[in-house]
């Protein structure tokens, strides 16, 4: 039992697949406002965990928690959405034809929390949020630009900007730095440095020099268990990490 009080609480879940764990009773704690790198081999068990906390996959066994009374495994995935935990799968995905700004908007629209038509006048209000979320991704002087005309990074960074106008609690995100060149992934690592605090967020991500530029704790997933946390200067001596990397 974690003597703080996470946010997200995965405990002994377990995923099975014809007889195979993909999770093989995972614990996992996530505080609030914290920014956790999660990484680990090919198989270990990455994408069905976050599977689990967005709903797509139920597990077979373990409970999983959103703040301290919303039991995840009740709820399907639009309701776990609606809860505040949103997922950035790894290509991005914008509307090309639509400038940055409508993106933005769109996302902003579609969140049923917000109760606007789709023609309705933006209040100021709501035109502050936008731009106060341009700043964030680093994209104001992008604005009016189509979204099909942007780099891979900056479509990136614009996807994670339409998370953010529906104010998730937690966000997942998917290798966010692949195929991003060094200098996008700097400002990848810069960005979503800038939501501590303010969102929990979870990346998982292979880019092992990303994650020791985000310098924040990390979970090595082995076999679909914790193999073990720490940061990363700790985690990547440590000798069963380097095996697992090694010997897979
Ligand atoms: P990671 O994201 O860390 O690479 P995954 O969570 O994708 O790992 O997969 C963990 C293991 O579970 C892999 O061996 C994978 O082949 C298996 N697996 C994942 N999803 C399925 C599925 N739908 N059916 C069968 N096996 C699956």
């Amino acid at each position: 039992e974690p003597a703080h009080k996470p946010i997200l609480y995965l405990e002994e879940v377990t995923v099975s697949f014809d007889g195979f764990r993909a999770l093989n009773a995972l614990t996992l704690y996530i505080d609030e406002g914290e920014l956790r790198c999660i990484i680990g081999p090919n198989g270990a068990g990455k994408t069905t965990m976050m599977d689990v906390v967005t709903g797509k996959t139920r597990p077979d066994k373990g409970t999983a928690f959103f703040g301290q009374t919303l039991d995840l495994l009740t709820l399907d995935e639009p309701a776990i959405a609606e809860a505040g935990i949103c997922r950035k799968f790894q290509k991005p995905s914008v509307f090309e034809k639509q400038t940055v700004f409508e993106n933005l908007e769109l996302a902003m629209r579609t969140d049923k929390r917000v109760w606007t038509t789709l023609f309705a006048r933006l209040t100021g209000e709501q035109r502050d949020a936008i731009h106060e979320v341009l700043e964030t991704v680093g994209l104001t002087a992008h604005r009016d630009r189509r979204a099909g005309e942007l780099s891979h990074g900056q479509k990136q960074w614009l996807e994670i900007g339409m998370l953010l106008m529906q104010e998730p609690k937690v966000l997942l995100v998917d290798e966010p730095v692949a195929g991003m060149t060094h200098q996008e992934t700097e400002r990848t690592a810069e960005l979503l440095l800038s939501l501590e605090g303010k969102h929990s967020v979870v990346v998982v991500e292979h880019d092992m020099e990303f994650v020791r530029s985000i310098a924040r704790k990390v979970t090595v997933l082995h076999e679909g268990s914790v193999l073990t946390e720490g940061r990363m200067d700790e985690v990547q001596n440590d000798p069963r990490v380097i095996e697992v990397y090694l010997g897979a």
